[in-house]
């Protein structure tokens, strides 16, 4: 009896886990929520502000395996969100130009992008998985102490926000040397603005960030002075403001949207499993593409909840 038991638990072992019935696609819902990811290092060992290189790909995997793709924080502000059907879009931020984002390691006098930085891992992901996408915004810091000055290797600092800038990444404003904007007058909090796209300007001529991420989400007391501004002839100007928390983003379409106060996931390990989880459980909130950049897909009766559109075709499914 014993030892047929035994056989038997052998025999289960031994088969093939049985093939999990094809996962139905997920209707289109162009009203769901995005998730926004926000990482800070890139390194080893793992904690609270440390993502390791095995959990980011890790990250990218099962955004991969759950029908997410990658889109550039500029698309969805734009709403153009040119993804196959049934897909959900994601956006990763990274803040703070710690070195392991980007770093540069040299082979018989070849500078080479390390595999294990994040724009190495995103890359090799994305030569395995071209479909997932290539995309995402640093929240760079050009005037911090090391080792947060624009990736800590100040001989390479302009080659890799040009490289960034060429191959379709975004460099986001994170003030200067990430001062508290609730502490500053608004001369301070401008200068730290505009000083940090100049800065990204002697390395990116014209390059002009479209978003600003604020550092420790705190809001000047006039968030106008954060928005937009100039002075000698040069000027800033944020199409979204950036929090650090607050969950998954609204729907570009929807009225919800407030782009002074876009709500980020911290991409640490108990958040990316809650909303991964969150979003398993309930499919009908998460952001589902029509495939169709033309036309806004929406569950029956949502009309109302779309802001006003232009150019595009609102269809209830
Ligand atoms: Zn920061």
């Amino acid at each position: 009896m014993r030892r047929s038991l035994l056989l038997l638990v052998a025999l289960l072992l031994s088969l093939p886990p049985a093939p999990s019935p094809a996962a139905e696609p997920l209707p289109p819902n162009e009203l769901g929520r995005i998730m926004i990811l926000e990482y800070h290092k890139i390194d080893t060992p793992e904690e609270r502000w440390t993502r390791t290189p095995a959990n980011f790909r890790r990250d990218l995997e099962r955004l991969w395996e759950r029908g997410y793709r990658l889109v550039a924080l500029g698309d969805l502000l734009d709403g153009k969100l040119a993804l196959p059907r049934g897909t959900t879009p994601v956006v990763l931020t990274f803040d703070d130009s710690s070195p392991g984002q980007f770093r540069y390691v040299e082979r018989n006098g070849e500078w080479l992008i390390d595999p294990d930085c994040a724009v190495g891992i995103l890359e090799a992901f994305e030569r395995a998985h071209p479909e997932f996408g290539h995309a995402a915004t640093f929240y760079v810091l050009p005037g911090a102490d090391p080792p947060n000055r624009l990736f800590n290797q100040p001989a390479l600092a302009g080659k890799k926000l040009a490289y960034l800038a060429s191959r379709g990444y975004e460099i986001g404003n994170h003030t200067l040397w990430h001062a508290n904007l609730a502490r500053y007058g608004e001369d301070v909090v401008r200068k730290q603005i505009m000083t940090a796209q100049e800065w990204i300007q002697r390395h990116v001529p014209g390059y002009r960030p479209r978003t600003l991420a604020l550092p420790m989400g705190a809001y000047p007391k006039d968030v106008t002075w954060a928005a937009a501004g100039g002075r000698n002839g040069s000027s800033y100007r944020h199409d979204a403001i950036l929090m650090v928390a607050g969950g998954a983003a609204p729907s570009p379409y929807g009225r919800t949207l407030d782009l002074y106060r876009l709500p980020r996931i911290q991409a640490v390990e108990s958040e990316i499993s809650r909303w991964l989880d969150y979003f398993d459980r309930h499919p009908q909130e998460r952001y589902v593409s029509d495939g169709d950049p033309a036309t806004i897909t929406i569950p029956q009766g949502q009309a109302p909840r779309v802001r006003p559109l232009s150019g595009v075709r609102v269809v209830e499914r």
